[in-house]
């Protein structure tokens, strides 16, 4: 089994460029180790329309995150290694799309699989050499850059990427990372090249394509409205935009409010009026293809069972 992808001996793959070697053991940011991490695998049901339908799409939870937002819905596996994750070579992650596309699944969809990325891109060639006809998409944070990014042309045929701060304040706060926009801004650009303007097939599902998410802040109105303007104007009809307002306060947000390090305004919700306010600019700019959530998208229920 081949873990010792050359990228891992000095480790730049996300802006972090932490250089660590983790093919000798040694951790950056991610705290992850050079073989991929999955902690969960099955058909999701809670994605965009185009992207679970009515079978689900088949989704693959990589443990970790080179970016590490303090309020993260999925911090049971986010936060490093959980013991309980299974380490997988390309060829096993490859069988585990394989038998997602068996279970009848729409699509791939890795989630925050970037600090795996050559790994995780030769997976997803060997599986399309072994007959995966589905497409794969990418579920990033958008905090990624255009080389490792590149590591996936021709594998990765849809891109479910994040746009979540415009303020470097704000994304200081909340990661430590004060040039989010910028990284995210470059990300954009080389994926909406990669992937082109979206493509449906005759059922509706995306078969390629850009789907840039944001995730409404509690108290960060002006945000979202400035992620709006630029997602608008930079790209137009070249992305699909995906407002979203299911942001759950965790238990360590809260925690990390009453300790003063997170924003206190991240242990509330987001108001419903906000959010009606920004779904109406995004109606009324006439962009041909965006989604918005109903009142009931958020609350834990909506985040999977995972192992830890
Ligand atoms: S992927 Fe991990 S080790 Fe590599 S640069 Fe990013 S945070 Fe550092």
């Amino acid at each position: 089994m081949e873990f010792k992808y050359p990228q891992y001996s000095h480790c730049t793959l996300c802006p972090r460029e932490c250089g660590a070697d983790r093919n000798s053991g040694q951790k950056g940011f991610c705290k992850m180790p050079p073989v991929p991490v999955v902690n969960l695998y099955k058909l999701h049901f809670g994605e965009e329309p185009c992207i679970s339908g009515t079978r689900g799409s088949g989704t693959v939870f990589f443990e970790g995150c080179d970016l590490g937002c303090r309020f993260c819905q999925n911090y049971k596996i986010s936060n490093g290694a959980t013991g309980k994750g299974r380490m997988c070579a390309a060829d096993e992650l490859a069988g585990i799309y394989m038998e997602l596309q068996a279970q009848d699944a729409h699509n791939i969809n890795l989630v925050t699989p970037m600090h795996f990325a050559p790994a995780v891109a030769d997976s997803i060639r060997r599986a399309k050499a072994s007959g995966l006809t589905i497409p794969a998409a990418l579920n990033i944070s958008g905090y990624d850059k255009a080389d490792t990014l590149a590591l996936f042309e021709g594998a990765a045929d849809i891109f479910l990427t994040d746009f979540k701060f415009y303020s470097p304040e704000l994304s200081e706060a909340v990661c430590g990372v004060s040039d989010y926009r910028e990284a995210a801004t470059a990300a954009l650009d080389t994926m909406a090249g990669m992937a082109g303007k979206p493509v449906f097939g005759a059922d509706g599902m995306l078969v390629s394509g850009v789907i840039v998410r944001h995730l409404m802040l509690p108290g960060h109105l002006f945000d979202t409205k400035k992620i709006l303007d630029l997602l608008l104007d930079r790209y137009g009809d070249r992305i699909i935009i995906s407002l979203m307002n299911q942001y759950t306060p965790t238990e360590p947000a809260i925690r990390l409010c009453g300790q003063n390090k997170l924003p206190a305004e991240f242990a509330g919700r987001v108001n419903k009026d906000h959010y009606n306010a920004m779904c109406d600019y995004l109606s009324l700019s006439g962009h041909p293809c965006c989604y918005m959530q109903t009142e009931d998208a958020s609350g834990e229920d909506w985040i999977p069972g995972f192992r830890y």
